[in-house]
């Protein structure tokens, strides 16, 4: 369903980018929680008129002192006093707006967080086949990048638009003061505003236009950065002397990078240019009418030096107030990117359905073919089969058969090209994905251990754990001795990453874990097991398979292995060959079949009794 989308440029754009991207009502939804709360909204008032009226007061107070000085009421007391009431007013005004700013800012921080725990919530349900689109991905990392700090972007935006109601509050009052001596002023300082706003808005949409490029280079550092210093393949850099490599893979990217921020530079620094003039004009203009107005008599000294002050700081104000204006506007753009990846609909599975009743279920494929995303090659091949409720089926084949793609179509992690899978006569496709996923107990190939504390990761949570049950779990898949031998028992972190007490398990016993999570997890109806003892020497191997019979007890199973002879313990043997079921039938009636089963077995057989003998 719209996993096609992602196949091409035009309709991913227009799926994740509908219609254009307009300010007012990206506004509108941003402010929803601040105009849900008034105490928020009383600040910004209060700090727009606390904040907006300093400039003012610094004018106001340059009249005073001049006037008092060029008049015969002229002494030390008056002018003290006048200079004690300017601080005062100062002090108390800019104390109010830095409270104000300050208790708010955390606030913003606190809605950007949110916002940040909703996209990664997002991620982490959509279909798992998106990660490899690395289109897609870019467009992932666009929408992330209005939520990378506190000065940018969701949130910069909050704060920007709070700050700008002061500098909005000063540019009123300057203008209505400097107004008043001539309309030349008012409409230079418009132009002013205007061609500013030109200007950056042309700087805003140039660096937009690039911005699928600075986030696909961005993608890639972060990724060759991570993955030279990544433990896992440290001992493969090292060996294989792979740091040239990384070189010579980094340099295009990071050249064409420098490119992309040289252009823009340059189209700023020529944009700055015009910027200065402008407001120098601005300044020359407002220079010109107060020295004819005060030539003409029509001010005083006082007033002439006091509008003379507040022309360099309207000047000032004016250029901090476009620079808020088009932060805002290209912020906005960013911030839409966000709310697109907020709203598009990313995972294939319905958001109702569920498999009724209890206990072992029926899975049934019909007609599934599959290829991964960016490749016409199909994995599976118009392949149909069906595992009753309560069977053990264990399904192999050769190495790159598509075992584990089947897997993951059956978990709904991914969607099929075509075709259809059911459970208990239930597409899959109308199950809500976390009823899907309870529905099994699986242990992957690929262990994948997080930082989290023993009992964390076999509970899969981090409270509510049943102790006991973890204890009794670790204890079947025989890991129980070695975690009771650490101090922390069961409580013992794992990795170093977080914890320095933290434990770092062999490749088997990760495996073993990852065994006692699935048998930790109640009332799964089907347990899906892809080479769960891979990494197990033969005698953990065989201790787990004597588990068995009580691990798979009640649940329809699917066992993959690529040791044919582990699979004894299944009720049925699929073989997967060429994207379909090459063959079926229990153990002995393979044997009886000529056939890549037979041929597979006995050389398996051949080896193992070779390896024996050579031991
Ligand atoms: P098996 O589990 O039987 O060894 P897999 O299901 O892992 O086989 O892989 C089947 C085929 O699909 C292989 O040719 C493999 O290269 C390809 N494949 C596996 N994962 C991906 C992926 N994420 N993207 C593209 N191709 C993949």
């Amino acid at each position: 369903m719209i996993s096609a989308i992602w196949e091409d440029k035009e309709r991913r754009k227009a799926y994740l980018h509908p219609g254009k991207k307009r300010l007012l009502p990206t506004l509108w939804r941003m402010y929803k929680p601040v105009r849900q709360s008034p105490r928020i909204l009383a600040a910004c008032v209060g700090y727009a008129l606390s904040n907006g009226v300093l400039p003012l007061l610094g004018v106001l107070v340059t009249y005073v002192l001049v006037g008092l000085l060029s008049s015969s009421a002229a002494n030390p007391q008056t002018m003290f006093m006048a200079a004690g009431i300017y601080a005062l007013a100062f002090f108390l005004c800019s104390a109010l707006s830095n409270q104000l700013n300050n208790r708010n800012y955390t606030w913003f921080t606190w809605l950007r967080l949110d916002y940040l725990n909703r996209i990664n919530a997002k991620l982490m349900t959509m279909d798992l086949g998106l990660f490899e689109n690395s289109a897609f991905m870019d467009d992932v990392q666009t929408g992330f990048y209005s939520l990378n700090g506190n000065n940018d972007g969701l949130e910069g935006y909050y704060h920007k638009i709070f700050e700008s109601g002061g500098t909005l509050v000063s540019v009123l009052l300057l203008s209505a003061l400097l107004a008043l001596q001539s309309p030349l002023i008012l409409l230079a300082s418009l132009a002013v505003i205007v061609i500013g706003l030109a200007a950056k808005t042309h700087l805003v949409k140039l660096r937009y236009r690039h911005q699928e490029d600075f986030m696909r280079h961005g993608r890639r550092l972060r990724l060759l950065g991570s993955e030279a210093a990544n433990f896992q393949a440290g001992k493969d850099l090292r060996l294989y002397n792979m740091a040239g490599h990384f070189k010579k893979v980094f340099e295009p990217v990071f050249d064409a990078n420098m490119r992309l921020h040289r252009m823009i530079t340059g189209r700023e620094l020529t944009l700055s240019f015009l910027e200065s003039m402008t407001l120098a004009a601005l300044d020359i203009v407002c220079a010109c009418v107060l020295v004819n107005r005060r030539l003409a008599g029509a001010i005083s000294t006082a007033e002439f030096v006091m509008l003379l002050s507040a022309t360099v700081l309207y000047a000032q104000t004016i250029l901090e107030f476009t620079q808020q204006l088009s932060f805002i506007k290209a912020e906005s753009l960013y911030v839409q990117d966000t709310f697109n990846i907020l709203e598009a609909q990313l995972s294939s599975l319905s958001d109702t359905g569920k498999v009724p009743g209890e206990g072992p279920v029926t899975v049934r494929f019909e007609e599934v073919s599959f290829s991964y995303p960016g490749s016409d090659r199909l994995v599976l091949d118009n392949l149909s089969f069906e595992i009753k409720a309560g069977e053990r089926c264990a399904l192999v084949g050769l190495n790159g058969a598509g075992k584990t793609t089947l897997v993951k179509l059956l978990l709904g992690l991914y969607q099929p090209t075509s075709g259809q899978i059911y459970i208990n006569d239930v597409n899959i496709k109308t199950i809500h994905q976390d009823n899907l996923f309870s529905l099994f107990g699986a242990v992957f190939q690929e262990v994948n251990v997080l930082a989290f504390t023993i009992a964390e990761t076999v509970a899969a949570r981090e409270d509510g754990i049943d102790e006991a049950r973890g204890i009794e779990s670790l204890k079947t898949t025989g890991l129980w001795e070695k975690v009771s031998s650490f101090d922390k028992g069961i409580h013992t972190p794992l990795l170093k990453v977080m914890q320095e007490d933290g434990v770092i398990l062999s490749g088997g016993e990760n495996q073993k874990l990852m065994i006692a999570r699935a048998l930790y997890r109640q009332n799964t109806r089907i347990m899906v097991m892809d080479e769960p003892t891979a990494a197990l020497d033969a005698l953990a191997e065989q201790a787990i398979y004597q588990q068995f019979d009580a691990l798979l007890q009640g649940r329809t199973s699917l066992f993959i292995s690529h040791r044919l002879a582990s699979t004894h313990f299944c009720d049925r043997i699929l073989l997967l060959d060429g994207g379909h079921i090459a063959q079926h039938g229990t153990h002995e009636e393979l044997m009886a079949q000529e056939g890549l089963y037979r041929h597979l077995f006995t050389t398996q057989g051949k080896y193992y009794q070779e390896q024996e003998a050579i031991a």
